[in-house]
């Protein structure tokens, strides 16, 4: 399938088959919905907008055919993501086409943070799956289970939903799919309305690499009637979107009693201390700032600069700011920086920048878009004398944008990072490490880097999860696949008596037994 012609998908006729391509002229779209290439403004596919019933029929498939993708082992399912992992490697530039034309970013972008991205991932899962979820023999403390063995093992929840944003449509939500289903679930997983595509190219993928039918279904429609609709159905919700959606997840996920994992929005700050090596401090600032239009998740929202190095650090960063192109990204070096990915973004980051403007902030960079230009677009912007009056140091831009904050000391960029509902991802910049590791354990956030920003996203091998209102749960290291699985606990009592003597009736020998028993494994050592 290429993202370039109109295509149709019909999940009717197999959800995870998709790519029944129609011309647009011989379909009236009939409950589809259109995908538009943010940086053009132009429709280039239809998508099916499928109702509850769709999510109910899905997981009815997804349920029958779950038993056998399990009993197929860690090393058959592995196989069918190696096969992904190659098939990924090799038809990148599809993959990186797909994804810029319903995003509108650069082809860059697409790459580092998505296929690249997707290549370690299918590899990773398929690698550490089995050991990640070995079972386990566990030592154990209680004097009541003396002589006992007692294993833990991770079972399957069955049938795992995922909903994903726009702003990745790998990382951010096929990406999440592939524990699940190293773990030996079903998947129904819902992308963003926005960006489809890339979910059903890769599902597509995924069958030709040999993935049974019914095992990964990709369901396309709205998020307030398809994904509450898939909540309902099945065992266990990954969610990665808005906090305010979040909650409403959350509580919906309590309802049913099953357990949802919440990967939510950021205000992520960067630190600026006055021994920091500038030049690189200047570049990942801007890099990570400006990377991906700025519409990701561990991006750099809010810079704090000690006072001393304020004016050389704004320079530079203004300097290069000005240099960058917002250009139509049409291939590998068209632009540095892409399109907004949905229309509503414009609005959200256009208020930011004028509140801070009223305030008083200087735009140095960017800050006046074209009106008349087609798709959706704001040019890089850097503010300067900013603070925590001003919404694009409080709330979520999720934008092109870098507002720049002066402050007296590291005490007092503590304290604003720390101001924040949010915590995911920040950055510390200092030539002391150990100074540097002091600041970034005293900071509320998931992810805290020290002479890097954003990067950490890219260990696999390690949890990513928000503090406060960014989230719940984490993605990737262990937690990554164990919370796609029930634990089970087993004690077995090979050897054993008829009675024990705590038991019926109750005579009194048994609470003295019980009381010596106490005393003796947890009596001796203590001190007052
Ligand atoms: P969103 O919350 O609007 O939508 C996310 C998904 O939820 C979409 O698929 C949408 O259709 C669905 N949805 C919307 N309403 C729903 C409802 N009532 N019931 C069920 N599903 C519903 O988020 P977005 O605008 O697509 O993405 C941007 C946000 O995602 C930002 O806040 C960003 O920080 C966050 N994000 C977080 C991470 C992370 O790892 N923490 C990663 C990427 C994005």
């Amino acid at each position: 399938m290429s993202a370039q012609e109109p295509v149709s998908a019909h999940p009717s006729d197999d959800v995870d088959a998709t790519g029944g391509a129609t011309a647009v002229a011989d379909d009236p779209h009939a409950g589809q919905k259109g995908v538009v290439d943010p940086a053009t403004g132009q429709t280039i596919a239809w998508v099916d907008d499928l109702g509850p019933e769709a999510a109910a029929t899905a997981a009815v498939r997804g349920r029958a055919v779950q038993p056998a993708w399990e009993a197929l082992g860690f090393a058959g399912r592995a196989r069918v993501m190696k096969r992904a992992q190659k098939w990924v490697t090799a038809n990148a530039d599809e993959l990186v086409r797909t994804i810029v034309s319903e995003t509108g970013k650069a082809w860059e972008d697409a790459m580092m943070a998505e296929v690249l991205y997707a290549a370690a991932a299918f590899g990773h899962w398929a690698d550490h799956a089995e050991d990640l979820l070995a079972e386990e023999k566990i030592k154990i403390s209680s004097p009541l289970l003396k002589g006992k063995k007692v294993i833990t093992r991770y079972a399957p929840v069955g049938l795992v939903g995922v909903i994903a944003p726009w702003n990745y449509p790998f990382t951010n939500g096929f990406g999440d799919c592939i524990p699940a289903l190293m773990a030996g679930n079903s998947v129904l997983l819902k992308p963003a309305e926005k960006t489809p595509l890339t979910s059903l190219l890769l599902a597509k993928a995924l069958k030709d690499c040999g993935m049974p039918d019914g095992v990964m279904q990709v369901l396309t429609g709205k998020g307030s009637v398809l994904g509450d609709a898939i909540i309902d159905q099945v065992d266990m919700i990954m969610f990665t979107g808005s906090t305010e959606v979040g909650r409403h997840i959350g509580a919906r996920a309590g309802e049913r009693l099953i357990p949802c994992s919440l990967e939510l929005g950021g205000k992520d700050a960067f630190i600026v201390c006055a021994d920091a090596d500038l030049e690189r401090a200047a570049n990942q600032a801007l890099f990570y700032g400006m990377f991906n239009t700025g519409q990701t998740c561990v991006s750099v929202e809010r810079v704090y600069v000690e006072a001393p190095v304020y004016d050389e650090f704004v320079a530079k960063v203004t300097k290069k700011a000005r240099a960058l192109r917002n250009d139509q990204p049409t291939g590998p070096g068209s632009t540095d920086v892409g399109a907004l990915t949905v229309e509503s973004q414009f609005g959200i980051v256009n208020d930011h920048v004028e509140d801070a403007r009223t305030k008083g902030a200087q735009i140095v960079a960017g800050g006046d878009p074209d009106p008349d230009r087609p798709g959706y677009w704001y040019p890089p912007t850097v503010m300067t004398g900013v603070d925590h009056s001003m919404t694009c140091m409080t709330e979520e831009t999720f934008g092109p944008t870098l507002p720049i904050m002066k402050v007296a000391d590291v005490e007092e960029a503590i304290r604003m990072a720390n101001d924040s509902p949010y915590g995911l991802m920040a950055s510390v910049f200092t030539k002391d490490m150990a100074k540097g590791e002091q600041i970034a354990r005293r900071i509320e956030a998931g992810l805290v880097h020290v002479n890097d920003s954003l990067v950490g996203y890219a260990a696999i091998e390690a949890p990513m999860g928000g503090w406060k209102d960014s989230g719940l749960g984490a993605r990737h290291g262990a937690v990554g696949i164990r919370k796609y699985t029930n634990s089970q606990t087993l004690v077995l009592s090979r050897w054993h008596i008829k009675k024990e003597p705590q038991v019926y009736p109750y005579t009194g020998r048994g609470f003295k037994l019980l009381r010596g028993v106490t005393r003796f494994f947890y009596g001796r050592g203590t001190r007052d």
